[in-house]
């Protein structure tokens, strides 16, 4: 439902779990996020409010200057803790955070799973954090455009790599996405209104285009990976 992500020279959960509550007004029933030091992924998800996610993260702090967020509203799989975004996988190297509906997660599923793949949730979202996973050697942009490919149904997304910290990877099809340029770093978010007095400046995506978030830097590609000039 909302995605917010934000790399740069500030520590995240701060800003992910402002921007996240200021997408609370479009409803929600779980929330999570992800964030990078260097080589590590700290993961932290929740059911229920956003003050649930909170305070977990108030117990068990998600450190780093990087990071994604989520507030779900489930489409498939239950409101619970193990169903709430991000998700990972098998090797917890992939996180993504998904809005919409995969529309052909079964048949994907049982392909994966048929290959030995573990499943740790209901959710439609996993199958992308796999397929993400089974694609990546060692370049984000091009694992997701892979894993993309084989896709139907809507998505907005944000990922992130354990092997690249500070780089985060955000596509949409469907679900809107909106990149935010600001002083201290760059943002992702479902909805510009996340992003007031963070961002100087935002760039909507459009259907197909991916993009890709550095402390300091962005970049929209095509569906072919060509760069897009953005004015
Ligand atoms: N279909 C996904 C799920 O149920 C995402 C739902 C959303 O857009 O929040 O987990």
């Amino acid at each position: 439902c909302g995605i917010v992500g934000f790399t740069g020279r500030r520590e995240a959960s701060p800003v992910l779990l402002e921007g996240l509550r200021r997408l609370e007004y479009r409803g929600y029933d779980s929330a999570g996020l992800v964030t990078s030091t260097g080589n590590e992924l700290h993961l932290r998800k929740k059911a229920g409010r956003l003050a649930e996610l909170r305070g977990h993260v108030a117990a068990h702090p998600a450190p780093g200057c990087s990071g994604i967020s989520h507030t779900r509203w489930a489409t498939h799989g239950g409101a619970t803790d193990r169903n709430a975004h991000p998700h990972t996988n098998t090797a917890g190297d992939i996180a993504v955070v998904h809005n919409g509906v995969i529309e052909n997660f079964a048949a994907l599923k049982h392909q994966l799973q048929a290959a030995g793949t573990a499943f740790r949730s209901d959710t439609d979202t996993e199958v992308l954090a796999h397929l993400i996973g089974h694609y990546y050697h060692g370049d984000l942009v091009a694992a997701v455009r892979q894993a993309l490919s084989l896709v139907k149904g809507t998505y907005g997304l944000a990922v992130m790599a354990r092997a690249e910290p500070g780089v985060i990877v955000g596509a949409r099809l469907g679900s809107p996405l909106v990149v935010g340029v600001g002083a201290d770093g760059m943002y992702l978010a479902s909805d510009a209104n996340a992003l007031a007095g963070f961002a100087d400046k935002v760039v909507y995506l459009t259907d197909r285009q991916i993009c890709a978030l550095t402390e300091t830097d962005w970049e929209v590609r095509d569906q072919d990976l060509s760069p897009v000039s953005v004015a």
